[in-house]
């Protein structure tokens, strides 16, 4: 009898492991995978509800997610059917189990090779080990089902990252903000040609840097790397004579404010909005920076001021208004570097004036570089980068660069300027 018992525990474990592993597992896999997919697509419908509603495809948005739930749904049923299948075979078995135990015993004690204390006694032990047979699958079943619940968290956590702090990586010093390419080029993960090819160039602190050329010729990514958000293949970047690589990132971001293109608020209190970049400063620095921002005049005229909730991501203020806060941010932060990211670029010409102003009043001694699309922008700034195709084919300031007859800055002033009036036939600017 206690070789049946034994042998009964060995198959009812291993059965209970095969049904929790083979079985449940791979359903409980795929619907996990749906739900995912399934959020994913919500959020992205939500995020774009703006999209969505313009297009008057709320429909289409619906059709397309309940295609997902529906999946989601039959996978997820899968998933609870065989919980329930491998639950009522381990019952099944441990009852069969009982049965035998006790068939064997009266058998025995037919025969005379058992008393009634014997059988008593083995069925009253099976009884026991039993509940811990039933206990020790319904933990297994529950492990089971955290692992896979955990697997995309785990996954995802041993992701190698991106862009890394190297070991006993330094604090950066930045105090006056000159920035300095020194030989470098970069391309972009999983691309063969590079951006840049050995690219060198240095910013003063100070200085006040427009770039600009056509979509595509890699502004964007001079800012990027400039934060660091990739690593150079080869060469160095340093900021006030320190290579951004061996610093940490955290001290590296802090001494760089950006505004860029459409700033995202948060659904807080505008002045918690302008001192996203400086908690601990106090009311009167807030509004001194929403001066200097030209922000002041449109809080001034909200009822609850510097109390006024901007909805989610700011969706209570006009692009030229959340422009004025996020550059109000920048004038808090102190920051010895600042980039605009195109920042005037969804304006109409009062707030980009107004926006040029106040960008006038928050660079001054800060080094500054401003991705423009209009021209406008940099027509002040102390030295204009060209850029084209991921090199910087031109430099100096916008009366030296229009003077370069056939120039690549004079050429997209041109465009700019006369483009509207008809291409080939606009006027050019004399030589
Ligand atoms: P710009 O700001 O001048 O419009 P970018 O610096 O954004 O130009 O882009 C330069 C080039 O790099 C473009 O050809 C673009 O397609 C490519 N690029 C930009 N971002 C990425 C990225 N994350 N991965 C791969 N290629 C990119």
């Amino acid at each position: 009898m206690g070789s049946l018992v034994g042998a009964g525990v060995c198959l009812y474990l291993t059965a209970a492991s095969a049904l929790t592993l083979r079985y449940v597992t791979p359903a409980a896999r795929r619907s996990n995978r749906l739900d995912s997919r399934l959020s994913a697509a919500l959020a992205d419908a939500i995020t774009c509800n703006a999209v969505v509603k313009s297009f008057a495809a709320e429909q289409r948005e619906e059709a397309r997610l309940s295609e997902l739930a529906g999946d989601w749904k039959s996978t997820l049923r899968v998933t609870w059917t065989r919980h329930l299948v491998a639950g009522i075979t381990q019952n099944v078995l441990s009852v069969s189990l009982q049965a035998g135990i006790l068939l064997l015993g009266v058998w025995l004690w037919s025969v005379g090779r058992a008393t009634p204390g014997d059988v008593a006694y083995v069925l009253t032990t099976f009884t026991v080990i039993q509940g811990y047979l039933r206990e020790t699958a319904n933990h297994l079943r529950n492990l089971q089902r955290a692992v896979n619940d955990l697997e995309d968290v785990s996954r995802f956590s041993t992701q190698p990252l991106g862009v890394d702090d190297h070991p006993g990586a330094r604090i950066l010093k930045a105090e006056r903000g000159g920035i300095v390419f020194d030989r470098v080029t970069f391309r972009y993960p999983g691309k063969e040609t590079p951006i840049y090819s050995d690219v060198s160039i240095t910013i003063a602190p100070g200085e006040r840097v427009g770039l600009v050329g056509a979509s595509g010729s890699g502004k964007s990514t001079f800012v990027k790397l400039i934060q660091r958000f990739y690593d150079v293949a080869e060469g160095h970047i340093r900021i006030d004579g320190q290579d951004i690589a061996t610093v940490s990132q955290r001290s590296l971001r802090s001494a760089i404010t950006v505004v860029p293109q459409d700033p995202i608020l948060f659904h807080r209190s505008l002045a918690d909005n302008i001192a996203y970049a400086r908690p601990e400063a106090s009311h009167a620095e807030i509004v001194a920076a929403a001066r200097k921002a030209h922000a002041d005049e449109f809080i001034g005229t909200l009822p609850e001021g510097y109390g006024t909730l901007v909805g989610e991501r700011g969706v209570k203020l006009s692009g030229g208004e959340r422009q004025r806060i996020a550059l109000a941010r920048a004038v808090l932060a102190r920051s010895p570097v600042l980039i605009f990211d195109e920042a005037t670029s969804s304006l109409d010409s009062i707030s980009e004036h107004l926006l040029q102003e106040a960008m006038e009043d928050a660079t001054v001694g800060r080094t500054t570089l401003i991705i423009a699309h209009r021209l406008s922008t940099v027509q002040t700034v102390d030295r204009i980068l060209v850029f084209d195709r991921g090199r910087i084919v031109e430099q100096g300031t916008h009366a030296e660069l229009l003077r370069r007859p056939g120039g690549h800055y004079r050429r997209l002033f041109e465009t700019q300027v006369f483009g509207l009036t008809g291409g080939a036939d606009a006027p050019a600017l004399p030589a």
